[in-house]
This record gives structure tokens, C-alpha cells and sequence, in this order.
């Protein structure tokens, strides 16, 4: 090789690992927050998600063999709002070596008002606690893309123009999807917005969006019908005059069934509660199941 392409040559290398030093490396610990990620930076970032596809958030902690896989990254982006208990450790583990980020931090908190325990999603989500499931109100999701979108361009000041342009976008994109929303979910008439599920997770959408929450039955509960709040969540369904039960992809639909049965209403399509891979379908995919029911005869 003759000087001048060896000198060529060591110049692509030393170009080729810079580069790839400085690529921002993100680890995600809840689904839609690698959607999110993966909207705002794109091709320029790496993402990696900790949680599996079958981890529950409300129970998942991320184990020493994730951390390793997650090496190196200089981000890791939590929802937060008391959703991940292990935050603290978490950030001791880490020390300097990167930054835990509560994205839904500027999301004004609401509380669960779920009656009872049994309603609720995990022990720490009891009545009274902050409500960690804000990412069912759209302008929620907004907040957090502003929240991304200035962590991403300080961490990576260089493709900051990119990731403000790339969150304009999608923040464009998430009010056509709350027009969406507020259109599709005022079709239901007044006295029938009761939202009846499993778990306490729909707070922040009833609140938003003009409905009244009514969950009757935890998740954490197993199959095993417990006849005393069976008769309870029976008599709620009946007082509240609820039009449609709906599942939840990690409840237990027996039970519900048999709410659903005992008191002759229909059971809905179910709902995502806990998150999921894309935003927007998931958003998309809960409205329509939830007007779908409460719009029928
Ligand atoms: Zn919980
Ligand atoms: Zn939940």
C-alpha cells in the first residue's frame, strides 16, 4: 500500500470508530418509551429495550444480564410516575456512567381511585397512589416527546437539529390522533361513557377524553373467583348502568366473563393497558374497541 493510501485508509478507520463512539445509545425500560425513542432518533441513535414482550411493567425489574446487554448506553429512559420501583438502585448501579430519565415527569399526576385493593394492577398501585398509566391521554405522550427530544440533543448536541425536526413530526402526528380520539370517543352518548375494565389503568383517558373509569377486577388476582367482590364488582356494573365490559390483554377474562354473563351486558374488545410496541395502534386500536362497544344497541 503506497503512502497516501495508507494515510487514506487510517483516516477512514479513525473516522469509521469515532463515529461510532459517538452514536447515542439508549436503553429503554418499558415499551412504549422504545417507540418513542425510536420516533425521535431515529437512524441516528441505537435503542435497547430491556423489558420483554411477555414482562409485566408493573412487576419487571431489569436483571444484571440486561444491564449488560444495555452497556455502553449513556440513557436509559423509564416512564416513570412510580411505575418502575427500582429507579434508585437502578441509578446507584449506573453511577455517572449514564442518566435514568422519568419521561413522564412533567405529566401532571393523577391518583388511582380504584375502591379496593383487588381492583388494582400490583400491591405498590393501591388506592391513593399516583396513577403511573398517563400515556392514555395523547397530550400526555406530547409532553413526553419534549422531554426526549431535549435529553436526545443534549446527550448528542451534533443530530440535535434532526431530533427537534423528527419530534415536530411526530408531535404533529399525535394531535391529529387526539382530534382523533376526542371525535371518536364524544359519538358515545353521555350516559353511556362508562369505561369498565379490568384493571385501575384508565384514569388518565377517562379524565382526558370524558369518561367515567369503573375497573372491576385486578389483574393480580389469580382465575379463582373470590365470590365477595364478585358480588361487589356485579352490583357496580349494575349500579353504574355499564353498557360494556372489557377485557385486558393480562386480566383475567373469566372473571370478567362471569361479571359480564351475571348481569347480561356484552364483553368488549380488549384493551391495552400496560403498553405496547406502537403508540398509535395501540391508542387507535382502544378507541376503537371501546366506542365500538358502547355504540351498539
Ligand atoms: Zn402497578
Ligand atoms: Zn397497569
Amino acid at each position: 500500500m503506497n503512502k497516501r493510501l495508507l494515510t487514506g485508509f487510517l483516516l477512514s478507520v479513525i473516522y469509521l470508530v469515532s463515529s461510532a463512539a459517538a452514536e447515542l445509545r439508549v436503553a429503554t425500560l418499558h415499551p412504549l418509551m422504545t417507540d418513542l425513542a425510536q420516533q425521535i432518533g431515529g437512524s441516528e441513535i441505537t435503542v435497547v429495550p430491556l423489558m420483554g414482550k411477555y414482562d409485566d411493567p408493573h412487576f419487571f425489574t431489569p436483571s444484571p444480564k440486561d444491564l449488560a446487554k444495555a452497556r455502553g448506553a449513556t440513557l436509559y429512559l423509564a416512564s416513570g410516575k412510580n411505575l418502575e420501583s427500582y429507579l434508585d438502585s437502578l441509578r446507584s448501579t449506573l453511577g455517572n456512567s449514564a442518566k435514568v430519565v422519568e419521561v413522564g415527569r412533567l405529566v401532571p399526576s393523577q391518583k388511582i381511585s380504584a375502591r379496593d385493593e383487588h381492583y388494582v394492577c400490583c400491591p405498590r398501585h393501591a388506592q391513593g397512589a399516583i396513577d403511573p398509566h398517563w400515556w392514555h391521554s395523547v397530550s400526555n405522550m406530547q409532553k413526553a416527546v419534549r422531554i426526549v427530544t431535549k435529553e436526545f440533543s443534549k446527550a448528542d448536541p451534533a443530530n440535535a437539529g434532526i431530533y427537534k425536526k423528527r419530534a415536530a413530526a411526530y408531535s404533529e402526528r399525535l394531535s391529529q390522533l387526539d382530534r382523533w380520539v376526542k371525535r371518536e370517543t364524544s359519538r358515545v352518548s353521555k350516559k353511556d361513557r362508562t369505561l369498565c375494565t379490568a384493571h385501575a389503568a384508565f384514569g388518565y383517558f377517562c379524565k382526558t377524553y370524558g369518561y367515567r373509569a369503573l375497573p372491576v377486577k385486578g389483574v393480580s388476582v389469580n382465575n379463582s373467583i373470590n365470590a365477595g367482590y364478585q358480588a361487589e364488582a356485579i352490583k357496580s356494573v349494575r349500579e353504574h348502568k355499564v353498557k360494556a365490559i372489557f377485557p385486558e390483554q393480562r386480566s383475567n377474562p373469566k372473571a370478567l366473563q362471569v361479571i359480564a354473563k351475571e348481569t347480561g351486558i356484552k364483553v368488549g374488545g380488549s384493551l391495552v393497558a400496560d403498553g405496547a410496541d406502537n403508540y398509535e395502534e395501540m391508542m387507535k386500536r382502544n378507541v376503537n374497541h371501546i366506542v365500538a362497544a358502547l355504540l351498539a344497541q
